[in-house]
């Protein structure tokens, strides 16, 4: 069975990111004992990845590369902002060992929407927070087996998820 629009797709892959310098990073695995799995059409994927993915079979391999743009978008420099220490303040002081460089820290907007962001840079008063999804502006390599399609059912299809294996479990 091919994959198509409304098959539920089981994927194994490893996901790399390329430095500048040309070095490549494994930043992901899904393996066989925690693949991936969407009802393909309906992944909320980057629809170059479920491209990329169209036709093949079960047993079929699969290495692509998806650019930064196809992926999770360029890197904006607008997501980067200063924010003075105070705002991290817990009670009354920052805790131990949170505003470390790389550390992502819930936050949420004027809106109240949550985001993530990750300490870039700590000053002597404030800190630099990025606010990029930890891959945009990343090129994306993608190397991996197909390991199960199916039909999805008319109840996944009318959730927009994926029931058991590897799915949603509800009732
Ligand atoms: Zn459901």
């Amino acid at each position: 069975m091919k994959i198509e629009k409304n098959r539920v797709v089981t994927l194994t892959y490893e996901l790399h990111i390329q430095s500048e310098s040309g070095q490549q990073t494994l930043v992901e695995t899904a393996n066989t004992e925690n693949p991936m799995v969407f009802i393909y059409g309906m992944s909320g994927l980057p629809d170059q990845f479920e491209e990329n993915l169209a036709d093949k079979s079960a047993g079929d391999e699969f290495d692509f590369k998806l650019d930064s743009e196809a992926g999770y978008g360029e890197f904006d420099q607008n997501a980067v902002v200063e924010l003075p220490m105070s705002v991290f303040e817990v009670e009354g002081g920052i805790p131990e060992n949170m505003l470390e460089v790389g550390n992502f820290i819930p936050m949420a907007d004027s809106e109240g929407n949550q985001l993530q962001g990750r300490v870039a840079e700590v000053r002597d008063n404030s800190i630099l927070m990025d606010f990029n999804h930890p891959l945009a502006g990343k090129e994306l390599y993608f190397k991996g087996k197909v390991e199960k399609v199916r039909e999805a059912t008319a109840e996944e299809l009318d959730h927009g998820h994926v029931h058991g294996e590897g799915g949603v479990h509800h009732h």
